[in-house]
């Protein structure tokens, strides 16, 4: 405080006035606080000799209430102790402190403060002072409050990866949802450690769109798959990430949102059978039937692999109905599809074609096994038992193969004439197609 020195401007219409009285009077009106001391650190020292105008303003102290006093006095119960410990060792070490803690207004009102303190020698009156500058962040502060408190008690996960690929950020929904462990510090820890003990496909399933966003810097809005947890089941999660500059002043690096997808694919399921299938057997329902089909002829024209067709029918279901009523006719029919849906092949589409007539679409199935599994389901169903209702029933079935370049009616035509024939020779019974 004693000179403002510029020796490299000697023209006095240029040259900074070297006048120790702009110098106070600069301190006087920062925006920053100011607080002089002396260097006495043990009670009742250090003791202020100067505190500006903002210092004053801000502790609602006057200056002559300060002067004399220790800084002590802006000190209460929720001001930092190993802040005031630590200020204490750095500077009897002759070293410059800069910390953050909260200090207490003269009307008790807390404010927090991050400042810093140098050690200064005086010239004029030669001794050592600590010179302290303060700058109140309460707003800062809070500001950050809230941002922590929002990624804490957020439901989606997140986590924040910076450039060279370390997690500086993973909040507790993204723990909870990825079943991280808990007495793990994922900090500072490579992202890919978050696959570690995973399985392989689920390490492709999700590393490799992560990856895909860190190094292209293109941002990726959804990705969607199953994680696996500890208990050995699966959660549906959905994750998104966008390319991000984490730490200051490196490259981008990327956060990744993840969020609990099994209610929204519980819906979409729902939707999709609401869309596809039928509501009382759960088979697949005529207008996804017609898409199978369709799509299964593009496969077997492009493959050369065989398809073919079973189409059965109930035998006089009409009187049953008319006898025992629909409700009963109904439950027949559930009870019907349960047993089909049971005896075939995971590759099998089982189709409601109409009121009691279905298909069975069988890729890769040639004429005469189609046609067995047509006998064995005929058999089984004509063994079922009924509670209610008639003791029993029998379908009637047509099969045929698929003939390459056969249009879809036709081919449909054939296995249902086949069908046909099979009513009109007595039911019960399994006709195959021309
Ligand atoms: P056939 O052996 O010649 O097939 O004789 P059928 O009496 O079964 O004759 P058809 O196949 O033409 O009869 C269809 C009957 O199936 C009409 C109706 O009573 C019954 N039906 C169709 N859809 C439903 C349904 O959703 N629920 C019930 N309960 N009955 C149905
Ligand atoms: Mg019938
Ligand atoms: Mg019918």
């Amino acid at each position: 405080m004693d000179h403002l020195h510029n020796p490299t401007l000697a023209d006095p219409d240029t040259a900074l006035p070297d006048d120790a009285s702009l110098t106070s009077w600069i301190i006087g009106r920062l925006y920053d606080s100011v607080l002089i001391t002396t260097t006495d650190l043990d009670p009742p020292g250090p003791l202020i000799v100067y505190a500006n105008e903002a210092f004053c303003r801000k502790t609602g102290y006057s200056c002559a209430e300060l002067i004399g006093q220790s800084p002590r006095i802006l000190q209460g119960p929720a001001t930092n102790r190993a802040v005031i410990d630590r200020l204490r060792e750095n500077l009897k070490a002759g070293e410059t402190f800069e910390g953050e803690t909260v200090n207490y207004r003269k009307n008790g009102e807390p404010y927090f403060v991050r400042w810093n303190i140098r050690p200064f020698y005086s010239d004029r009156t030669n001794r050592h002072y600590y010179v302290s500058i303060q700058r109140e962040t309460t707003r800062e502060v809070e500001a950050n409050q809230i941002n922590d408190r929002i990624v804490e008690s957020v439901a989606e996960g997140i986590i924040a990866i910076d450039a060279n690929g370390y997690i500086r950020l993973l909040n507790p929904a993204a723990r909870r949802l990825l079943d991280l462990s808990a007495e793990r510090n994922w900090l500072s820890v490579h992202w890919r450690e978050l696959f570690a003990s995973r399985q392989d496909s689920t390490e492709s399933a999700f590393a490799r769109p992560i990856e895909r966003v860190i190094q292209s810097g293109e941002p990726l809005s959804s990705h969607r798959g199953r994680w696996p947890r500890s208990d050995g089941g699966t959660i549906d999660i959905e994750i998104s990430a966008t390319p991000m500059t984490v730490a200051e002043g490196s490259d981008h690096g990327c956060v990744v949102i993840v969020r609990d997808n099994t209610v929204q694919r519980r819906f979409e399921r729902r939707l999709w059978n609401a869309a596809n299938r039928d509501m009382l057997t759960d088979a697949y329902n005529r207008r996804f039937g017609e898409e199978i089909l369709t799509r299964e002829i593009g496969l077997a024209e492009q493959e050369g692999v065989p398809l073919s067709l079973i189409y059965f029918d109930i035998d006089h279901f009409k009187p049953i109905n008319d006898r025992y009523g629909h409700g009963v006719g109904d439950r027949i029919l559930k009870a019907l599809a349960d047993c089909v849906v049971q005896r075939l092949r995971q590759s099998d589409y089982f189709v409601r074609w109409g009121g009691e007539e279905f298909l069975i679409i069988l890729p890769g199935t040639e004429q005469r096994s189609a046609g067995k599994v047509a006998e064995a389901l005929r058999e089984r169903i004509a063994g079922m038992d009924f509670e209610h209702g008639p003791g029993g029933i029998t379908v009637s079935a047509g099969v045929g193969q698929y003939k390459p370049h056969e249009d879809l009616r036709v081919w449909i035509n054939r296995v249902d004439e086949a069908l046909y024939a099979a009513k009109g020779a007595g039911r019960n019974r399994v006709h195959t197609a021309e």
